[in-house]
């Protein structure tokens, strides 16, 4: 009974959370730059402005903390397409909603894939139909895939932008650099650990999963979709998986309900990672918070789980 109680608090905040308005400033980031660019996810949004400085204005659909598997655009949306010259997508099909929403604006723009050239984690059989047999959309949590994104990115600036070039040159490789700082800091810091058995709300992290050498137990949400249906058997499972394999911590997620982590957490007997420790599965946080930048969501983030499984 409790644990239905819990599902159906689940299912409501989640509709919440998806509906939710994106809110915020909804204009480019500066309207008289030569290059105007709309991105779809909040890291994109911090790549490119990385990548373009000053030459870019950015318009960037996603807000903090907004679920990226279920966006419904805006009016204000469809003009800053219109009046773009490059649009930046993450791919792997995590912005379903975004082919119909360029086609309905009319829009010249080009379109970057930032997910180019990466190699794309398989789904789960359990997890693929029709509408998901794309992979893991969530190839930024490797920070050597994030290194092939502004590669991309900056290409597409180039080309949209030539007089741009030695700039988004420039900042590419001092960007790149600081990737790499980034990820040999998280190897090394992942690398003291005992114990690296990860489970999480959503299956956000197979990236960094790979990358770090973690062992990925289980989500509490069984899926790469964060609408997907919860079952009692599958929390049921999990808790049981949580007690066989030792697992320390449960890690919900900021742009997700922490209700079910916590419950699960308490059911297995460890400790639930919620709040400001959230992890940042499907995107940056808010300005002022450990997640506002790439670089230091992703500091965050290992310095989260480093610390929670010691
Ligand atoms: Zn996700």
């Amino acid at each position: 009974m409790r644990r239905l109680l819990v599902m159906a608090l689940v299912a409501t905040s989640l509709v919440a959370a998806c509906g939710a308005d994106a809110g915020g400033s909804r204009q480019s980031s500066n309207p008289d730059a030569p290059l105007q660019v709309v991105t779809t996810t909040t890291v994109l949004t911090d790549f490119a402005a990385v990548i373009g400085g000053e030459r870019v204005g950015i318009y960037g659909l996603l807000k903090p903390n907004v679920d990226p598997h279920d966006y419904e655009p805006a009016p204000a949306d469809l003009d800053a397409i219109a009046k773009a010259r490059v649009i930046v997508k993450n791919g792997v099909g995590l912005e379903e909603w975004l082919d119909d929403t360029i086609r309905s604006s009319g829009t010249k723009a080009t379109v970057a894939d930032a997910s180019e050239g990466i190699t794309v984690r398989d789904l789960p059989a359990a997890d693929r139909d029709a509408a998901h047999d794309h992979g893991d959309p969530h190839i930024w949590h490797d920070p050597r895939n994030a290194t092939r994104m502004v590669t991309t990115i900056a290409a597409a600036f180039t080309a949209a932008d030539p007089a741009g070039a030695s700039v988004y040159a420039a900042n590419l490789a001092t960007y790149v650099a600081a990737l790499r700082s980034l990820d040999t800091e998280i190897a090394a810091d992942i690398d003291t650990l005992t114990n690296k058995k990860l489970v999480t709300n959503h299956d956000a992290f197979g990236y960094f999963v790979d990358r770090y050498g973690l062992t990925f137990v289980g989500s509490i949400i069984p899926s790469f979709d964060t609408s997907a249906d919860l079952s009692a058997s599958d929390l049921r499972n999990l808790v049981t998986a949580i007690k066989a394999e030792g697992v320390k911590a449960v890690f919900s997620e900021s742009s997700l309900p922490a209700k079910t982590a916590a419950s699960i957490a308490a059911d297995a007997g460890v400790k639930v990672v919620e709040g400001d420790d959230a992890l940042y599965g499907d995107g940056l946080g808010p300005a002022g918070s450990d997640g506002a930048t790439y670089l230091t969501m992703m500091r965050h983030n290992a310095q989260t789980i480093a610390s929670s499984l010691r």
